[in-house]
């Protein structure tokens, strides 16, 4: 499967720039593949990084804070990049299609798009609803959102967060922070604005411990902020939004902060995708469908069993991922990702204070926020602070 120097070079392409592919380039630029040619083709140039998203929100962070510049790490690495957004796989062609018509081949295949918003299923086009996903998308909605809050001249402003995992209950706390701080700013009352948080499930954050749902429940109530526990919220039209049990709410402004589900576009790859349209991957990240395809972070389903949507396993994924392509672009046997029991999770609360969420613990305070942030902050300078390459 290898190839001789004569050879033209084994091509692989990485799909989107998620947490595991930034490893993957950037593991390339410190020991580059004899006779391996990387393209990463993404739709972002500037990749976010979604644990800092709440911050940014909130105002600790600006833009280039949260955001891997991916065309400045490939140019480091050695490998190409291409700005475009991949819409299909011929599998039997080995090709990727991309929206602006270009198809690129490909010998080793990975894909780390992440995931996909759902809304569209509930939520009519002339409703505000906007979903958090793609990031860059909701950045600009958010901009805009907050420019028109401040100049809504109604007496209050509604809005409302369809989600009550860890990152709905993020989102919602960082924007009621920097929206009151906005709003005292323009000489008007926060009290002026009122949140809503829907959930299908009967709690939030339900796949954490009893103590971190009780912090954020203490924390929701004090911000006054209305829950709506075990409602489905069956459709949207305008800013109207039925929770499907004969009740209703208005609201100006609507994120939507669900479960998300595979890009659709998958679908018609012919891969094997678990019941959420994401791709069935075995424990080595190669899909079980075609063993020159691989996948990793939010797209993967690991068909031994599946794991939460969190970043932190597409970050664990990627060391991983990186060896493993090297290993079947050289025929070796690959590795298996045995992912972490527990895994640690810092939900902010809006201000510059966090809970750790670890297994049955659940810890506030100051100093958790400022852990948070030296983690991200250590994370994003693996991708920014990039060493002088050794000559080739
Ligand atoms: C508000 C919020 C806060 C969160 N906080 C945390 C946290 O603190 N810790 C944590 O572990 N998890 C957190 N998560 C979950 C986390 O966002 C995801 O699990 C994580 O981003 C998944 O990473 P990924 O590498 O799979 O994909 P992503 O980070 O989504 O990256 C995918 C990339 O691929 C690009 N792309 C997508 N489709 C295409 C295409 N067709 N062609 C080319 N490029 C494409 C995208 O533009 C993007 O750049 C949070 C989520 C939200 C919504």
């Amino acid at each position: 499967m290898h190839n001789t120097k004569e050879e033209s070079p084994t091509e692989i392409v990485l799909v989107g720039g998620g947490h595991s592919h930034v490893e993957v380039i950037r593991r390339f630029g410190l020991a580059a593949l004899p006779g391996v040619r990387l393209t990463v083709i993404c739709t972002d140039a500037q990749t976010p990084y979604s644990g800092m998203l709440p911050g940014y929100i909130a105002g600790h962070y600006e833009a280039a804070d949260i955001h891997i510049d991916l065309p400045r790490l490939a140019d480091w690495a050695g490998v190409r990049f291409v700005h475009d957004e991949v819409v299909g796989i011929d599998r039997h062609a080995r090709t990727v299609r991309c929206a602006s018509a270009r198809e690129m081949h490909y010998d080793y295949l990975s894909l780390n798009i992440g995931s996909a918003p759902r809304m569209g299923e509930v939520a009519a086009a002339d409703s505000p609803a906007v979903p958090v996903k793609p990031i860059r998308h909701f950045r600009r909605c958010w901009l805009d959102l907050l420019q028109r809050v401040c100049t809504h001249r109604e007496p209050s402003t509604t809005i409302a967060v369809v989600g009550a995992g860890a990152g709905g209950v993020e989102l919602l706390l960082a924007m009621q922070h920097r929206l009151r701080r906005e709003i005292r700013a323009s000489g008007r009352q926060p009290e002026q604005l009122r949140f809503h948080l829907f959930t299908r499930s009967p709690q939030i954050l339900p796949t954490h411990a009893a103590r971190v749902r009780e912090h954020f429940m203490r924390e929701l109530a004090a911000r006054g902020v209305v829950l709506h526990l075990g409602v489905e919220v069956g459709h949207v039209r305008g800013g109207h939004i039925d929770t499907g049990n004969g009740a209703s709410v208005d609201a100006d402004e609507i994120v939507w902060v669900t479960q998300a589900g595979g890009a659709p576009w998958l679908r018609d790859t012919g891969l094997a995708l678990d019941p959420d349209g994401f791709v069935q991957v075995e424990d080595s990240l190669r899909t079980v469908s075609d063993e020159r395809i691989f996948a990793a972070g939010d797209v993967a389903s690991l068909v031994s069993g599946p794991l939460a949507k969190a970043g932190v396993f597409a970050v664990r994924q990627g060391p991983i991922l990186a060896e493993n392509l090297r290993r079947a672009s050289r025929g070796e046997p690959l590795l298996r990702y045995r992912p972490q029991r527990r895994w640690l999770a810092l939900i902010t609360t809006g201000e510059r204070y966090a809970v750790v969420s670890w297994g049955p613990l659940g810890i506030a305070g100051r100093w958790v926020w400022r852990w948070k942030d030296a983690i991200d902050r250590r994370f994003m300078a693996r991708y920014r602070e990039l060493p002088a390459r050794r000559a080739a």
